[in-house]
């Protein structure tokens, strides 16, 4: 049965053993958003596939589609880069991973999504490139980038509902960012107004600066994350299970 052959450049998501010598891969690709596709023979040590259907690998892909089923497999692999130095560090290889699972599960399959592919190449980059302790603050300028991206990043100058600007802020999940106390009801999460300046400075700055600018402490970082996790998953509707050992992570760094 003919197939259609179709190249893309991405970044594999998730790797799965399927039988005993192929793997399933989800890349995020530039030009198609979330695929899946087979990799015949790529758990064997001979597979000229391996290294680019590892985790965060970078690469050109040749795939080739069933005209019946519409299956992807890969037929040529380019790696273009490994980032095996997130290997490097345990905090490197969470926030990798936290990235890349938070970009991956707001992503639809099949859907273009050039600027999330575009987001995790220069995220997996610069956790590679960066100091351990700015990864905290990257993570977070990550998340803030990842919302701005998908249309739903938080207000965080000023209340959302009147605009005033006050000492201390709530977080509101219903209305999309900062309220002051008059204006919500809800008053479990508590944002002192250095914190709140940082996430709005934050949402402004690029990536790279966040790489190199003076971050917040490592306990703070761990509060503003754990606010942008939940806002995650209020607004996306979906879990991330890899948050768990990036704030471990990131608690180890402290001791
Ligand atoms: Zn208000």
């Amino acid at each position: 049965m003919a197939s259609k052959s179709i190249r893309v450049r991405g970044i594999v998501l998730k790797s799965t053993s399927y039988g005993d010598n192929d793997r399933i891969l989800t890349i995020l690709t530039r030009e198609h958003g979330k695929i899946t596709a087979t990799a015949k023979g790529a758990q064997s040590v001979k597979s000229a596939h391996i290294a680019s259907c590892a985790p965060f690998a970078k690469s050109d892909f040749r795939l080739s589609e069933s005209s019946r089923t519409k299956r992807l497999t890969v037929s040529a692999s380019r790696l273009l880069n490994s980032h095996y130095r997130l290997s490097s560090s345990y905090l490197k290889l969470s926030m990798a991973s936290y990235i890349s699972e938070a970009i991956g599960s707001a992503t639809e399959e099949g859907t273009e999504d050039y600027w999330a592919y575009q987001l995790l190449n220069a995220a997996l980059a610069l956790a590679v490139k960066a100091d351990d302790r700015h990864l905290p603050a990257l993570a977070i300028g990550c998340m803030l980038k990842l919302f701005s991206i998908f249309g739903v990043l938080p207000h965080f100058s000023g209340c959302v509902l009147c605009g005033a600007e006050f000492d201390g802020y709530y977080f509101s999940f219903e209305a999309g960012g900062l309220a002051c106390a008059s204006c919500t009801d809800t008053k479990d999460l508590y944002l002192a107004s250095d914190k709140a300046q940082y996430l709005n400075a934050a949402s402004q700055a690029q990536l790279e600066q966040l790489a190199v600018l003076e971050p917040p402490s490592v306990h703070i970082c761990a509060k503003l994350l754990e606010l942008l996790n939940q806002y995650y998953t209020y607004t996306f509707n979906k879990k991330l299970r890899s948050f768990i050992s990036l704030i471990q992570a990131e608690n180890n760094m402290e001791s």
